[in-house]
């Protein structure tokens, strides 16, 4: 009898333990996805992950079609299709990798339970965390709430094992019924939104692994020091293909390191240090998400339920385009809304600017990037919006309020992102281009700039914002 295998946020065929445990047994395989909308408990994807997804699926439809397995789509209630699924095909046993999102993991459970009652067999595997949460507690048993000492314990475990081969021959039952991906409506039509990720990702297994090649041929060395550079491609945006499990942290972390062994392009043990260090604050922040389900909505520091952000629909409309007179809040925010992604240090800015500056709560800012991430991710996002409120867990402390100005002249000295995602800034010279509002008004006829025309006045006053949140924060202080 076939064995069903269910592919979730693993959309790849090497280094997938439950597709290889399935190739290598007796019967035929059934490779199926679901498009769970409905099971309680689990949050719609947003319209950028939405774009990913449909990719993701075609790419890994492709590469299964290559080893002759077509791939079955469903939706609605998992545990209703995959039970259906099974019943059609007389398959014996359901194998998936497991998922850490609790809300996800209750559905697992439910799906282990109903088949459980109908005799089928269930074998899960681990592929989407080098440590799951269960396996890391301090002396005293409990989880883990701050960064170091968790990286430390994690270092410290038996090194992770080695990423699997995909499967050579894997034998699969033909002509089951499968929905349309075109039917599922994940991608824009008009207005077509998406064109500038196109240029930009390449969803699927194929291209994780350019992009894998390409960081640890070009970005992984001087990481350690550049990867604050929003102006370089120092990083390795590998994490859409993270977040769909198109490559693993298994095969990242071997990567980085044989790089290392290997001295590729100069790479020096302090980078591979640093980038994966990386990789385990997404482990942190999946362990953070098992200890609080509801990291999206709930603050981790309950003396934040009392802060009093201001609601004002037209500021927060603002940020979330590029409109607040602060070029390198506004350029991050154009580069998310065109690519679906933004650098790190330009997020923890505009984020910071956001629950700061504005004083807006920070689930306004985290469902924005919800919708609009294309490696919007249910651990990463909340998590690191908690961070930055400084209402989480090991959190930046809330009084740490970073001046937008200083930041860009820090990290992108010459202006060159900031030119890039505003053009109508690109003629001001390196000491004006992060701080328009204060350039003479020669130097920016000069540029041909009229600030509320060609680009904005800023929304508030850095020093007159900075000291509104701390009083506002001194209103819930213990
Ligand atoms: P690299 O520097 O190459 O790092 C390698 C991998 O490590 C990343 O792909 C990612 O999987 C992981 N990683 C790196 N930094 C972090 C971090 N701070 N926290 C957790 N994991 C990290 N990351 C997401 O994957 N999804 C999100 O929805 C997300 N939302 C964020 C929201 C805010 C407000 C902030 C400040 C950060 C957020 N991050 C999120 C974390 C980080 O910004 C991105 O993971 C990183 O920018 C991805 O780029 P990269 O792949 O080039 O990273």
């Amino acid at each position: 009898p076939p064995t069903l295998v269910w592919f979730r946020d693993d959309l790849r065929l090497a280094d997938n333990p439950a597709l290889t445990a399935a190739a290598g047994g007796d019967g035929p395989i059934v490779a199926v996805y679901v498009l769970d909308e409905e099971s309680p408990g689990l949050r719609p994807l947003g319209g950028a992950a939405r774009w990913w997804l449909a990719g993701s699926l075609r790419a890994l439809a492709t590469d299964l079609r290559a080893r002759g397995v077509p791939l079955v789509l469903r939706r609605g209630p998992a545990a209703q299709r995959i039970s259906e699924l099974v019943e059609e095909v007389g398959a014996a046993e359901v194998v998936w990798n497991r998922r850490y999102d609790p809300a996800a993991a209750a559905v697992d459970d439910t799906v282990a339970d109903v088949l459980a009652a109908r005799g089928v067999g269930v074998a899960t595997f681990q592929a989407a965390l080098l440590v799951e949460p269960a396996q890391m507690r301090t002396k005293t048993g409990g989880p883990y709430g701050v960064f170091t000492p968790f990286l430390r314990a994690l270092l410290a475990l038996p090194e992770p094992r080695f990423p699997l081969p995909a499967p050579k021959a894997v034998r699969s039952l033909a002509g089951v019924p499968s929905d349309r991906l075109e039917d599922w409506d994940l991608e824009p039509t008009a207005p077509d939104w998406a064109a500038g990720f196109r240029s930009v990702w390449r969803p699927g297994e194929a291209g994780a692994g350019d992009r894998l090649t390409a960081f640890l041929d070009e970005g992984l060395k001087g990481y350690a020091t550049l990867r604050d550079r929003p102006d370089r491609t120092s990083t390795s945006r590998l994490s859409p293909h993270l977040r769909f499990g198109e490559i693993s942290p298994f095969q990242v972390f071997h990567a980085a390191r044989h790089a290392r062994e290997a001295g590729r392009g100069g790479t020096t043990g302090q980078d591979v240090d640093k980038f994966v260090a990386e990789l385990v604050w997404r482990e942190f922040a999946y362990h953070l998400l098992a200890q609080n389900p509801r990291l999206a909505t709930a603050n981790h520091q309950p003396r934040f339920d009392a802060f009093p952000w201001r609601s004002d629909a037209s500021a927060l409309h603002a940020w979330q385009r590029g409109r607040t007179g602060y070029p390198i809040v506004d350029a991050g925010m154009r580069e998310l809304w065109t690519t679906g992604w933004m650098h790190n240090r330009v997020r923890m800015v505009v984020a910071s600017f956001l629950v700061k500056h504005l004083l807006i709560d920070w689930r306004e800012g985290e469902r924005w990037f919800w919708d609009t991430l294309v490696d919007a991710d249910p651990a990463n996002n909340a998590a690191s919006w908690q961070w930055v409120a400084g209402s989480g867990a090991d959190a930046a402390p809330y009084f740490r309020i970073f001046n937008p100005v200083l930041q860009g002249e820090k990290f992108d000295p010459d202006g060159a992102y900031v030119k890039h995602w505003i053009p109508a800034l690109r003629r001001l010279g390196a000491q004006h281009v992060h701080r328009p509002f204060d350039t003479p008004p020669l130097e920016l006829a000069a540029a041909g700039v009229t600030l509320g025309r060609d680009y904005p006045a800023p929304l508030v006053d850095h020093k007159v914002a900075r000291e509104r949140a701390l009083a506002a924060l001194a209103t819930i202080k213990t």
